[in-house]
C-alpha cells in the first residue's frame, strides 16, 4: 500500500478560488507520485481575522466558546471546497471537520490542547481510496465541544495527524520557501534554513516565527515526524526539513524571531514572607484567561520580592479589558509597560557560554536600544526592547550574527 503523506495549506495557499484549484492540482500530483493524501486546510486568506473583527463589533469580551464556533465556520468551508475542486478534477475525496478526523481535545477554548486522536474515519476514508480534506485548527472536547488550538493551529493539526497515522513526512505549506533565519517582513531575503532540529524550530515558533506552531514540533517530536516546510507557489524548491538533527558543530544563532507586542507586568510583593501578590496577580490573569509566560518571582534587596512576567498581545482575547481590571484590582503593587517588543536569538550552545548574550546587551547598548528585560533558556537568548526599535534591533541583530559579513 502506498505510504500516507499529509500536506498542509495555510491561508495564503487558498486566498481564491484560483487558489483552491492551484493546491488540487498539487494534491492530486502528489497522489499520483504514489501517496495516499491527507490535506489538512485553514481558513482562506485572511477569514479567521475577518470573523475575529465581526466578533469585536459586539464586545471587547467575548465569549470563548462562541469565539470556537466562529473561527472553526472557516476551516469548514475552505475543506469542503476543497473537496469539491478535488471531485471535480475527478478524484475521490471527502472533507472532515476535525471532529470527524478524530482530533479529540481539552476543553480550554480558544488555545486547546490535543489529547488524543482517533484516527478511524481518516484510515477508512483512505482505505476506500479517498483523498481525505481536513479543516485543521479544530478539535472536539471529551464533553462534544466544538475548540480550537490557537492562531495558527493547523500545523498542529497536520503534524498531529501525520503522527497518528505513521506518515513518514508532514508537508507545511505556505507562501514562503522554508524557514529563514528572520521574518521576512523584516529583514529583506534572509537567508533560508535548509535544516532545524525539533527544539531549535519550536523555540523559533515559541519567540514569534510564524511561519510553523510551536505546539505542532512537540508532536513531530514523538515520533520522529520528518515536517517538510515548503512553497504552495514553487512546490519543487527545497525548504525546510524539520527533524531529529544529531552531531551539532558549534554554536551559532541559527535564527531571529520578533513578536511585536508584548506586554510586560511587574509585580511587588511588600513582604517576602507572604507570598501573597505573587499568588494573586497569576491567579487572577489565570481566571480572566490571559496567557501569561516567563513568570519569574525573587527577592531583591530588603525584605520585598519583585516578579515579572509577559503576556503577548497575540491570541489573548481579552487583553484590554482584563489589564485595566488587574490594574484596578492590584493598583501600586504592579507596573504595567506596553512599550516593548520581544526579540530572540535562536540557536542550539548559544547559552552555553555567555558570549552571544554580552554581545547582544553590547550591541544594544552601542544603539542606544531600551531594554526591559533579558531571559534565557537552553537554547534561546530572548530582551524586550522598545517596541518602536524592534525591527531596528532585528536588522543589527541580523547583520551582527547571521548576514554575509556577520
Ligand atoms: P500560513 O497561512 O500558510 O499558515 P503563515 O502566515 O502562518 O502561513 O506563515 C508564513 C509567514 O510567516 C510568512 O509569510 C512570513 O511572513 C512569516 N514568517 C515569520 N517568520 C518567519 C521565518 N523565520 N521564516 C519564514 N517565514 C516567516
Ligand atoms: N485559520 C487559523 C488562523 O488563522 C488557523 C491557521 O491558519 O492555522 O489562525
Ligand atoms: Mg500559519
Amino acid at each position: 500500500m502506498n505510504p500516507v503523506l499529509v500536506m498542509k495549506f495555510g491561508g495564503s495557499s487558498l486566498a481564491d478560488p484560483a487558489g483552491i484549484g492551484a493546491v488540487a492540482d498539487l494534491v492530486i500530483r502528489r497522489r499520483d507520485a504514489g501517496h495516499r493524501i491527507v490535506a489538512v486546510v485553514s481558513a482562506m486568506g485572511k477569514t479567521t481575522d475577518g470573523l475575529i473583527e465581526q466578533s469585536r463589533v459586539f464586545t471587547a469580551e467575548p465569549d470563548l466558546r462562541e469565539m470556537d464556533m466562529l473561527l472553526t465556520a472557516g476551516e469548514r468551508v475552505s475543506s469542503a471546497l476543497l473537496a469539491i475542486a478535488l471531485n471535480a478534477r475527478g478524484a475521490k475525496a471527502v472533507s472532515l471537520t476535525g471532529s470527524q478526523a478524530g482530533i479529540i481535545t481539552d476543553d480550554s477554548h480558544t488555545n486547546a490542547r490535543i489529547v488524543e486522536i482517533r484516527p478511524y474515519r481518516v484510515r477508512r476514508a483512505l482505505d476506500e481510496g479517498h483523498i481525505v480534506v481536513v479543516g485543521g485548527f479544530q478539535g472536539v472536547s471529551f464533553t462534544k465541544e466544538v475548540t480550537t488550538l490557537g492562531r495558527g493551529g493547523s500545523d498542529t493539526s497536520a503534524v498531529a495527524l501525520a503522527s497518528a497515522l505513521d506518515a513518514a513526512e508532514c508537508e507545511i505549506y505556505s507562501d514562503v520557501t522554508g524557514v529563514f533565519a528572520a521574518d521576512p517582513r523584516i529583514i529583506k531575503d534572509p537567508v533560508r534554513i535548509a535544516a532545524l532540529s525539533y527544539q531549535e524550530m519550536q523555540e523559533l515558533a515559541e519567540a514569534g516565527a510564524k511561519v510553523l506552531h510551536p505546539k505542532a514540533v512537540e508532536f513531530a517530536k514523538l515520533k520522529g515526524t520528518v515536517i517538510n516546510c515548503k512553497n504552495t507557489f514553487a512546490p519543487e524548491a527545497e525548504g525546510t526539513l524539520i527533524a531529529n538533527l544529531e552531531g551539532r558543530v558549534k554554536p551559532r544563532v541559527a535564527g531571529i524571531a520578533t513578536e511585536d507586542k508584548v506586554v510586560l507586568v511587574h509585580a511587588y510583593e511588600q513582604n517576602a514572607g507572604s507570598l501573597d501578590t505573587v499568588e494573586s496577580v497569576v491567579a487572577f490573569a489565570e481566571s480572566r484567561s490571559l496567557r501569561v509566560k516567563q513568570i519569574a518571582f525573587h527577592r531583591g534587596r530588603g525584605d520585598g520580592m519583585v516578579g515579572s512576567f509577559i503576556i503577548p498581545e497575540k491570541e489573548n482575547y481579552h487583553l484590554g479589558p482584563a489589564l485595566a481590571a488587574m490594574k484596578e484590582r492590584f493598583g501600586d503593587a504592579i507596573d504595567i509597560h506596553e512599550r516593548f517588543g520581544a526579540l530572540s536569538l535562536v540557536g542550539a550552545g548559544i547559552t552555553e557560554r555567555h558570549d552571544f548574550l554580552i554581545a547582544a546587551i553590547r550591541l544594544l547598548k552601542e544603539h542606544g536600544i531600551g531594554a526591559g528585560s533579558f531571559h534565557t533558556t537552553s537554547f534561546r537568548i530572548s530582551m524586550l526592547v522598545e517596541r518602536e526599535r524592534l525591527a531596528e534591533a532585528a536588522r543589527l541583530f541580523y547583520e551582527r550574527f547571521i548576514g554575509p559579513d556577520a
